[in-house]
């Protein structure tokens, strides 16, 4: 276990030696480990690969506050979704003004409060938000999240989110109608997003929107790309820089009056430590070995799916044989693979190391039956 960890293809390594330190200090629960230096890396590369796109850290996706601090210090913005995203970045000394309210369905109390402290951009994509917002800030700079393809992306979003063209159009005719901000345009490819083409067609039907609110007399300023940069995770996927490429050839097709931003989540964490956890128990069920962690669906695992395989190893050799791996709830749900390749001869005590899963990880875990969220531990984080 010694072996440095290759965490990305481009020369950035996880030092494995950071996670013996941390297990030296002695284990009871699952952690997920990051490097700071890392994240920092992400962040500049993410900005060569586009420079006119500002980028603002989805804090959803990973909230540490380390790892907030570094991406502040490299000069990222963010984009939020509660009150609590919001404080804890006011804390941080985050400028109101370089946080975005990107939720397209805000509750009052937590829309009042990010008025309150001062932030000015919000997301809409239906006319009752539109009304809402206008309402509790006549003077709101409002960007309306359209519908797009998510073809090609693990997780859509375009089910739940993004108003279709007839929907936009009521929209920033109302808009207009009621004098109110919209000065904006965004788009969701949704998450870890394989297909390049969803970014050039997203910019272009956010193009034709410009157009349609020029038309009633509306300063479109503001094009927002979100999110779904994906990262490899054992699977093939199209480098940050490629993705690059195709979006700055379809933004020359932008006015240079419009600032372009975008939500980069995972990629920024995903792929810049090792979730750490522990075999607990092992059995025989009709006739199939299964492999109980100490950590699962609840429990910070929870993308690792038949079709989400991260990268696992253990500190045993072979041979493998296929396990079923379940998490430590007695929720019947909590099984995370099967058939999943792993040495015969795991056993209790065992530790498993999944790399690349620092995005949507410790984030998305719950309480449920009293197993503590992870930890997040982050190192070089000066
Ligand atoms: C989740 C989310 C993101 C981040 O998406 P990734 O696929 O992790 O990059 C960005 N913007 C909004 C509005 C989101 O909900």
């Amino acid at each position: 276990m010694s072996q440095p960890y290759r965490a990305d293809a481009d020369g950035s390594a996880f030092d494995f030696r950071h996670i013996e330190a941390e297990l030296a200090r002695g284990y009871s629960d699952p952690f997920f480990i990051i490097d700071a230096r890392l994240v920092r890396e992400k962040a500049r590369r993410f900005r060569a690969a586009m420079p006119r796109v500002f980028p603002h850290y989805a804090v959803k996706v990973n909230p540490a506050t380390e790892i907030l601090a570094a991406l502040h210090d490299e000069g990222v913005g963010f984009e939020i979704a509660s009150r609590a995203e919001l404080d804890v970045l006011l804390g941080l000394g985050v400028p109101a003004h370089e946080i975005l309210y990107s939720n397209p369905i805000k509750s009052h109390a937590y829309l009042t409060h990010a008025i309150e402290c001062g932030v000015t951009w919000y997301v809409i994509d239906a006319i009752e938000e539109l009304h809402k917002v206008h309402a509790a800030k006549p003077d709101a700079n409002l960007y309306l999240r359209i519908h797009t393809s998510n073809e090609g992306s693990v997780w859509k979003l375009s089910n739940k989110f993004g108003a279709f063209e007839d929907e936009a159009e009521q929209l920033i005719a109302e808009a207009a109608r009621i004098g109110a901000g919209l000065a904006g345009v965004g788009f969701h490819v949704g998450s870890q997003c394989k297909n390049i083409q969803n970014w050039p067609i997203g910019i272009r039907a956010s193009r034709e929107t410009f157009e349609k609110m020029k038309a009633v007399g509306l300063e479109p300023r503001f094009l927002n790309l979100s999110g779904g940069f994906p990262v490899s995770m054992g699977d093939e996927v199209p480098s940050i820089e490629e993705i690059g490429k195709a979006v700055n050839r379809e933004l020359e097709n932008i006015s240079d009056s419009v600032h372009v931003v975008a939500e980069p989540g995972r990629f920024m964490v995903a792929d810049t430590g090792v979730f750490v956890c522990q075999v607990i128990g092992t059995a025989t069920r009709d006739g199939k070995r299964w492999l109980y962690l100490d950590a699962g669906i609840h429990r910070g695992l929870g993308e690792l799916s038949n079709e989400f395989r991260f990268t696992i190893h253990t500190d045993r050799d072979g041979p493998n044989i296929p396990w079923t791996v379940a998490g430590p709830t007695c929720d019947g749900l909590d099984v995370c693979m099967t058939d999943q390749p792993l040495p015969q001869g795991l056993q209790a005590g065992d530790f498993i190391y999944v790399h690349d899963h620092g995005a949507y990880s410790a984030a998305y875990a719950n309480t449920f039956n009293g197993f503590p969220i992870p930890n997040t531990v982050v190192v070089n984080a000066d």
